[in-house]
């Protein structure tokens, strides 16, 4: 649902000049702006690696130790499946085919989690209010940590720079056992509703579960030792959690990053979508190949929140049509060099927030007037500071 407070402008000069570079550049090498041979490939290694952590754990002897390195396997693959494969799906990016994204998109359900959910928790809400206090949920964690400097600080945060990392690798067990059940049963996400599921997707949801459960739970308890089995789930979805939740941390939680505060008087605020996006969502690690072939462009998730039609094989290059296009319009776009610094930044950022009251995030694009101008947002007066 969309939150009426907040409108966004996408017709600024920069961004009409961006989408037609971008254009352009798909246009003159006649290429695809969905995936392509490297998907397949990508797509059949990540799922092969998923598959065979688990059979060789099920097929071989193993005690705890090795229930963990394979769960360690299966964690890593796990993530890779939700970064390079389920994301592009969801996001109707992988394919121009409307059943190959969607077979693609269900992967996250073989993994536990309700692509239907996540569809409008990601898609929509987050992709639509990245870093906007009281409309991203990925920024409001309640009193457990505070993310944003317009949260509250409580007490507790003053360590949620160490307690944070371990809590991170449960995101994906509270997915998949409470977020999923209880925004169903509530019908919302946060404060947002969203329609249940109904006929393919409902039978998507449920079957999900019980798939996941059965080759995650069921059948290791079969054959396993209890604690064997019971260890290469847990560590498996921790390894999975962290790197899903630190890799979307890098982009949206760390120093470089603007936020943004749902007005509370009611009067709507215009925003200018594309300065928006490259404020509030940072790139990193952009030449690292491991890193973006890994994380399915998630490194460059700033480009990923102007284009996610565009399958994220092609973010590389579209980054460097984004850096000539903002250095041009006097946008600020300076990805993090490395992922070591990706972190740090975010460690650092979690400290400040939790030591310091007045913490002061840069600073945030100007608001537009409304109605929506079609003119160069960066002239138009600041009616939100
Ligand atoms: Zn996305």
């Amino acid at each position: 649902m969309r939150d009426a407070r907040i409108r966004f402008d996408t017709r600024s000069e920069f961004f009409t000049d961006l989408k037609t570079r971008v254009d352009a550049y798909f246009d003159t090498a006649g290429l695809s702006r969905r995936g392509d041979t490297r998907m397949f490939v990508k797509t059949a290694i990540i799922l092969a690696w998923c598959v065979a952590s688990v059979t060789l754990f099920l097929a071989l002897d193993v005690g705890l130790l090795g229930a963990a390195l394979f769960g360690v396997a299966l964690g890593l693959g796990g993530a890779g499946v939700g970064m390079s494969i389920m994301h592009d799906g969801n996001h109707k990016a992988y394919s121009d085919g409307r059943q190959l994204n969607q077979l693609m998109s269900w992967t996250l359900d073989l993994l536990g989690s309700s692509s239907y959910i996540w569809n409008h928790k990601h898609n929509v809400q987050h992709h639509t209010y990245p870093n906007v206090v009281g409309s991203d949920d990925d920024v409001d964690l309640g009193p457990l940590a505070r993310l944003a400097p317009e949260s509250p600080r409580y007490a507790l945060h003053r360590f949620q720079h160490l307690y944070m990392w371990p809590l991170y690798g449960l995101i994906t067990i509270k997915w998949h056992w409470i977020d999923d059940f209880y925004q169903l049963a509530r019908g919302r996400i946060g404060e947002h509703a969203f329609p249940r599921p109904r006929g393919k997707d409902a039978l998507v949801f449920w079957g999900g579960k019980v798939l996941f459960f059965g080759w995650i739970l069921v059948l290791p308890l079969l054959f396993k030792p209890t604690a064997v089995a019971l260890t290469f789930y847990f560590v498996a979805q921790v390894v999975q959690g962290l790197v899903l939740a630190v890799t979307f941390q890098m982009a949206h939680c760390v120093e470089e990053a603007a936020y943004f505060e749902t007005p509370a008087d009611g009067v709507p605020v215009t925003l200018d979508f594309a300065r928006h996006q490259l404020a509030t969502t940072i790139d990193f690690a952009t030449t690292n190949k491991l890193a973006t072939w890994y994380m399915g462009g998630l490194n460059f998730q700033a480009v990923h929140h102007l284009f996610p039609r565009i399958c994220h094989v092609h973010y590389p290059v579209i980054s460097r049509i984004v850096e000539d296009t903002a250095r041009d319009h006097s946008v600020p776009y300076s990805p993090t060099p490395s992922l070591k610094s990706a972190l740090r930044s975010h460690y650092r950022w979690l400290k400040a927030l939790g030591t310091q009251d007045d913490v002061v995030a840069p600073a945030r694009p100007p608001a537009v007037p409304a109605p929506l101008s079609a003119g160069p947002a960066a002239s138009a007066p600041a009616v939100a500071a």
